[in-house]
């Protein structure tokens, strides 16, 4: 059968979902019966929605489908890190990675918001690549709904017997320049008739778009992480040219403003340690004093090197020193162990090969001025 006419019920909002029923000339609860369907149980298949009647089984098999990313490939780290690089319905790829704790039992699934990135931050792989555009929300439901297929997690377990225990939004792109798509997609994954993950259990890491950040407090109310990486306006605009917009002092002050953020709920610093950038004992100290009378923690990242990188990693004894200094002025400040590297899938080292061909395509369509609006330049 030929889908490509049909629409993907995955990713509509319940408002959404409502409304599609309605114009079928279904009822209203009806939606909230698919809705369990779609997101507790997990089901593709309208033949087997078993509480919904033939007859409404046959006409939402007229009109919709059930679709999930296609997987393109699936590969497993030696330290069980998982990575899916999938492809969506035109073409263009992202990558997902399940990363379980030490002890195998729960794990976070980490997201991708965006094909590639604007933003061009130094040291990281995805920057390389150019935004060929935003995720839709279905997505980026679509890829925690991929791990869970691969982990057979439906119907939605209970809270403590998942694997798939958390979502942190830090695979390619940055979420708060595609907030809308990212906000319908976490709060169907908050949804307690679906997927019910808690705001608790989910991270949204930002490089610091901080007139976005307010609303994905009040909107979202899920854990905030700002990948902060240099103590200096100096070094910072240097390393991630996003701080030439918003400085060090306006992100401290959206920091000390986020909705939600209570010594109970700290917001988590990610720092690259960078040899020679970043990483002295000074730096750790003007760290101290940025986040003065903020409720923070820290995580240390290791920079993980990708062919052409311009940065070493810091000696373990530069960070080790570093994190101490952290921990000595009472934060937590573990120094986070590089997951997957033999699969490509650690930090800052998403990005896919067939999308380089795709970019050096688009860039020629730039060049030639024939490229669509949807394909966005880095400034
Ligand atoms: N764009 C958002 C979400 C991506 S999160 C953001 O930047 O926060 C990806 C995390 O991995 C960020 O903290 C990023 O700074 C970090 N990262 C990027 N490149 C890296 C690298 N080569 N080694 C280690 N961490 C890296
Ligand atoms: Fe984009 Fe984040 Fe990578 Fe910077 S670190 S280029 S914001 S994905």
């Amino acid at each position: 059968m030929d889908t490509g006419t049909l629409k993907n019920l995955i990713g509509l909002s319940r408002e959404q979902l409502a409304a599609e029923m309605a114009m079928i000339g279904e009822k209203p609860f009806r939606a909230k019966q698919l809705w369990h369907w779609l997101y507790n149980r997990g089901e593709t298949d309208f033949a087997k929605m078993t509480s919904i009647s033939k007859v409404m089984q046959a006409r939402l098999a007229e009109h919709y489908v059930v679709a999930r990313p296609e997987v393109e490939r699936d590969l497993i780290s030696v330290d069980t890190t998982r990575k899916w690089l999938l492809k969506f319905a035109d073409g263009n790829e992202a990558e997902t990675v399940y990363i379980p704790d030490e002890d195998e039992v729960r794990g976070a699934v980490c997201i991708s918001s965006q094909v590639g990135c604007t933003l061009t931050c130094k040291f990281c792989h995805t920057g390389t690549q150019l935004l060929v555009r935003n995720l839709t929300p279905a997505e980026i439901v679509g890829q925690f709904m991929v791990a869970r297929d691969a982990y057979g997690e439906w119907p939605t377990p209970d809270d403590q017997a998942r694997k798939l225990s958390n979502i942190v939004m830090m695979g390619m792109g940055e979420p708060l320049y595609n907030f809308d798509n990212v906000a319908t997609a976490l709060k169907i994954v908050m949804d307690g008739e679906g997927i019910a993950l808690s705001k608790r259990r989910i991270t949204l890491s930002t490089s610091g778009v901080v007139p976005m950040m307010k609303r994905c407090g009040e909107e979202l109310g899920v854990n905030l992480a700002i990948s902060l990486h240099a103590v200096t306006d100096d070094v910072r605009d240097r390393i991630m040219p996003i701080n030439k917009k918003y400085p060090l002092k306006e992100l401290m002050k959206a920091c000390a403003e986020y909705p939600g953020a209570s010594n109970a709920r700290r917001i988590t610093f990610e720092y690259i340690m960078l040899k020679g950038v970043n990483d002295s004992a000074a730096d750790a100290r003007q760290l101290l004093r940025l986040i003065k009378g903020l409720p923070a923690k820290f995580n240390l990242i290791p920079f993980n090197p990708w062919p052409g990188s311009e940065f070493e990693c810091s000696d373990m004894k530069h960070v080790k020193a570093f994190s101490d200094i952290l921990q000595d002025a009472g934060y937590s400040a573990p120094i986070r162990k590089s997951r997957g590297a033999d699969i490509l899938a650690a930090c800052g080292q998403l990005r896919s090969e067939s999308q380089r061909q795709k970019c050096s395509r688009l860039a020629e369509r730039l060049k030639a001025g024939i490229a669509d609006e949807h394909h966005v330049f880095p400034s």
